[in-house]
């Protein structure tokens, strides 16, 4: 090799991690922790309980970390920083393009833990782990075309002065995630961050802390160093530690409108650091009448039910032009009575699982009973259910509501729940006027065979994705992220890696003397 290289390229060469037969541990109790390379159990004097949702047991007590373990998370991963950040993007992407391949290769296993953290149906987190995959290998592949500095020639030419950029990493990334797609979260923040040569210190929510551990050790079975990845468990006093951390420089967060605008605030605190605010929704899929039923049907099924429905994209208001409302009523009824079959998520046949906990299912039986004060009409389901093996798991059956207008509390508020609510219209005008009379603004769907009529909407409706004639598509380079208080910043695509790096401009003079103008 010697021989054939220059020194430069003899240096670039690395080799790739050696991988045993690694396996991921499915344990989703012992050691909540993830730091310096090593999953551990983490100190505390307080503990919060870690819930099972499928079984409603609580299977651990986790510590939560006090600032100060934050403070010494923090700094180990700003020391770990200087090796990876200093690495070529190629040689990020093999540790990267090597978790990715675990992860295929450890599917089933990961999948499984997925479902005892947060209660959704297996096949749903299967698939949820292998685009957690996809994501990796996207973002470690794009990187190094994305990544590029630019130059430019100034006043007098190249010969005399010009300029280029450089995008380097911003240091140490702080990152919060909420508890319904904890694996996917984890990754859409951590995937971008690290293949821009970011550390990362990652605070799940309590409600299903394991999963970004067990990314931990795939990432460190991978070849990822010690420190660059770290996990630290708590509530609202440990990611606002996070917020504050002088040494974090950036802040990622998924979760409620509520919480994103303190994560905000606290952002701006101590120093000033740009914030990723990916928050709540409420969305709205719109049907017109020269719609074919059969699949208004399953859009509105994909809009509402996919992990008990827990989305943030979730379209609960359905609104139907009243041409085909008693079809499509009567159509959804029937198909979710058909086909939602709520049972234990471990099982295959299994299509909506557990809630996250208690106290959200019996939020969302609130909605329901506001709901039925306000002049609605339960069609099916908003009921606790307690299906056989899993009696104390936290089941409901998913509802379809209609009978509300549009100043209902059930429709005005983010439910994040299987609350189905069927909204009757007449007009186009009318309709894009209701859809937009929200503060969020996450996402819409437009429902048409006239595609004129679904441009002309999408172009009118105050959200960050619109599907036409589908509903909560998600690919990794499609920018995701929300409007008006749904957030601002996007995660899965090029402009998310490029928002986990700063550009520096250097300007350059290549003459001899330097004239000035005094
Ligand atoms: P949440 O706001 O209660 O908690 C989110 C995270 O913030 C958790 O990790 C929590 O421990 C942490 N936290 C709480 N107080 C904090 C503070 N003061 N400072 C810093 N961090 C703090 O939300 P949730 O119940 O976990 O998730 C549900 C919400 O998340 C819904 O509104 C949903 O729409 C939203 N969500 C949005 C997206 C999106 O991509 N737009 C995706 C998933 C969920």
């Amino acid at each position: 090799i010697e021989g054939t290289l220059s020194r430069s390229q003899y240096l670039c060469i690395t080799i790739p991690p050696l991988i045993m037969s690694f396996s991921v541990p499915s344990d989703v109790a012992g050691g909540l922790y993830f730091l310096d390379g090593k999953r551990v159990s983490g100190e505390g004097e307080k503990t919060f309980p870690v819930y099972e949702p499928r079984s409603g047991t609580v299977v651990a007590q986790c510590p939560l970390a006090s600032p100060s373990t934050v403070d010494a998370a923090v700094r180990a991963a700003s020391a770990a920083h200087s090796e990876w950040g200093c690495k070529t993007e190629l040689e990020r992407a093999q540790v990267l393009h090597a978790a990715a391949r675990l992860i295929r290769d450890n599917l089933e296993e990961i999948a499984r833990a997925e479902v005892r953290c947060n209660g959704k149906p297996i096949y749903e987190a299967r698939v949820d782990i292998a685009s957690s995959a996809d994501t990796l290998d996207y973002f470690a592949g794009i990187a190094p075309a994305v990544l590029q500095g630019d130059s430019m020639d100034l006043p007098g030419g190249p010969l005399t002065r010009f300029a280029y950029t450089r995008r380097e990493p911003l240091g140490v990334v702080g990152c919060i995630g909420a508890w319904n797609y904890p694996f996917q979260t984890c990754m859409w923040k951590i995937a971008p961050a690290l293949a821009a040569g970011n550390a990362v210190v990652y605070k799940p929510s309590p409600f299903a802390p394991a999963s970004p551990v067990l990314l931990g050790e795939i990432l460190t079975a991978a070849g990822l160093p010690a420190g660059v990845y770290q996990v630290v468990q708590g509530e609202g006093e440990t990611g606002q530690a996070l917020c504050e951390h002088p040494l974090i420089r950036k802040l990622s967060f998924t979760g409620s409108v509520a919480t994103g605008q303190k994560v905000q605030q606290a952002c701006a605190s101590k120093n000033i650091k740009p914030v990723t605010l990916e928050l709540g929704g409420k969305s709205a899929l719109v049907i017109f009448a020269d719609s074919e039923v059969k699949s208004t049907v399953a859009a509105a099924m994909l809009a509402n039910f996919l992990n008990q429905g827990q989305v943030c994209t979730n379209a609960t208001r359905v609104f139907v032009q009243r041409g085909i409302l008693e079809e499509f009523t009567n159509e959804l009824v029937k198909e979710a009575n058909e086909k939602l079959v709520v049972g234990d998520p471990l099982n295959d046949n299994t299509r909506v699982g557990a809630n996250i906990n208690e106290g959200h299912l019996n939020r969302i039986l609130g909605y329901v009973e506001s709901a039925k004060k306000e002049g609605g009409t339960v069609l099916r389901g908003g009921v606790r259910v307690h299906p056989e093996g899993v009696e104390n798991g936290f089941y409901l059956e998913p509802a379809v509501i209609t009978g509300l207008n549009d100043d209902s509390t059930a429709v005005r508020e983010e439910i994040f729940g299987a609350c189905c609510l069927i909204l009757p219209f007449d007009t186009e005008e009318e309709v894009v006027r209701r859809v937009n009379n929200t503060s969020f603004g996450l996402a819409a769907g437009v429902f048409s065979k006239n595609l004129a009529r679904c441009h002309r909407i999408a172009a009118q409706l105050e959200a960050g994705t619109v599907f036409c004639n589908s509903y909560n598509d998600t690919e990794v380079n499609v920018p995701f992220g929300g409007y008006k208080n749904s957030g601002h910043g996007r995660e899965n695509c090029p402009d998310t890696l490029k928002a986990y790096t700063q550009i520096k401009a250097v300007y350059v003079n290549v003459q001899d003397s330097l004239e000035h103008c005094f």
